[in-house]
């Protein structure tokens, strides 16, 4: 079967790093018998530049009949002064509400090799491996009523809306139990169920299907706790699900317990497994034309790719291992090397996974 896949390069080193996972899907195309079609498209800055939009209707038409997508990143200061609605990231956004990619996975997982790049203390983070199920589409910030309004007073409130429905919940609730299956089975669940409503039904939807997903060992926490824990004891934790602000932030947190912004992929996925996937870093402008920017989170989003839309789950265990293969041997990027340790640019670390997996 061919697997047809959209690629979206961006902007800044994203075609650099996208150069690297291009090369990483040609081998497993010529060695390992992955067979993909992969059709280009310019999204972003790049968008704009090409054709007045950060979307252009090709690349949402390209991406819509793909079945992923693959992002290098998008931004960068040329564009900062555009209209809002022409800036790249709202390409970005328009995309993923565009194909309801309401899932969001965002692992934190901290190669052994790399302990000490985190500010925590190795023993703490060596392993760690945890998986984030971010609501990406709802919740506080896209609830209407929103606004700044003038009181009676003359004073400003500025207001949002945090809402969930249940069948919101449970979307996403479905997606968090399913990965949990496949790893170890164990999921915590983070509302504010002790304040807020919202949280409350969130809390007695996931214990609902909790029931059904009985061979999943189900955990709740509140937000706050589940901060502190983070930084306290992060490997205690597997797969965690929770709505789109509580998400946002903890997910943040959690990618920075491993201090290497350039290993992490990420996926956001639409209820059938299509997804998009894309490293959670930047467009890194004050790197992009160097040929030093780390290309291992693209490489591990197209692992993130093979297993969780292609269903090519060996594959996806050959790259990761191919990684780590690489990572073993004490090749190292500038963004990931302790002091006085030698430094590959982004093709040579390209070559070495590719070579890992011939
Ligand atoms: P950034 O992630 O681009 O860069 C932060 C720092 O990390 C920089 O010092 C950069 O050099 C470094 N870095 C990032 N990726 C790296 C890599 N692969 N290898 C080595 N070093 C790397 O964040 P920023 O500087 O806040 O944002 C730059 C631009 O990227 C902005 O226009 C922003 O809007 C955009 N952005 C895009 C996305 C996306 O495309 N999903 C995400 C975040 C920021």
């Amino acid at each position: 079967m061919t697997h047809k896949i959209t690629i979206l390069p961006g902007d800044g080193i994203g075609p650099e790093i996208m150069a690297e996972a291009i090369k990483v899907l040609d081998v497993l195309q010529s060695a390992h018998g992955l067979s993909v079609a992969m059709e280009q498209a310019p999204v972003g800055g790049a968008g704009y530049d090409a054709h007045g939009h950060p979307l252009p209707a090709e690349t949402l038409s390209v991406a819509r009949s793909a079945d992923a997508i693959l992002l290098g990143s998008v931004g960068g200061p040329q564009w900062e002064t555009l209209e809002r609605h022409l800036r790249p990231e709202q390409g970005l956004l328009t995309l993923r509400s565009e194909l309801s990619l309401f899932s969001n996975l965002r692992p934190a997982i901290l190669y052994p090799q790399l302990a000490g790049a985190s500010t925590l203390k190795p023993e703490v983070v060596s392993g760690l491996d945890i998986m984030i199920v971010r609501e990406l589409t709802g919740g506080i910030y896209f609830g209407q009523p929103r606004g700044i309004r003038q009181l009676e007073n003359g004073e400003s409130q500025g207001f949002n809306t945090l809402v969930y429905s249940e069948s919101e919940i449970e979307r996403i609730g479905r997606s968090a139990f399913e990965i949990a299956r496949k790893r170890s089975g164990r999921l915590c669940s983070v509302d504010k169920a002790n304040v807020l409503e919202v949280s409350e039904l969130w809390r007695q939807v996931i214990t609902r299907m909790g029931d059904e997903y009985s061979d999943v060992e189900l955990s709740h926490m509140y937000v706050d706790n589940a901060a502190m824990q983070l930084v306290r004891e992060p490997k205690q934790f597997d797969v965690i699900v929770t709505g789109n602000m509580f998400g946002d932030i903890l997910s943040d947190a959690a990618a920075m317990l491993t201090g290497s912004i350039g290993m992490l992929p990420s996926a956001s996925l639409d209820c059938n497994n299509k997804g998009m996937y894309e490293p959670i870093h930047g467009s890194a402008p004050d790197i992009a034309g160097q040929g030093v920017a780390n290309p291992l989170a693209t490489i591990l989003s197209v692992a993130m790719m093979l297993r969780y839309s292609l269903n090519e789950v060996a594959l996806a265990d050959r790259v990761e291992a191919a990684v780590g293969t690489v990572l073993d041997s004490g090749l190292r990027t500038a963004d990931i090397a302790s002091d006085g340790m030698q430094t590959v640019g982004t093709t040579a670390m390209g070559d070495a996974v590719v070579a890992a997996l011939q």
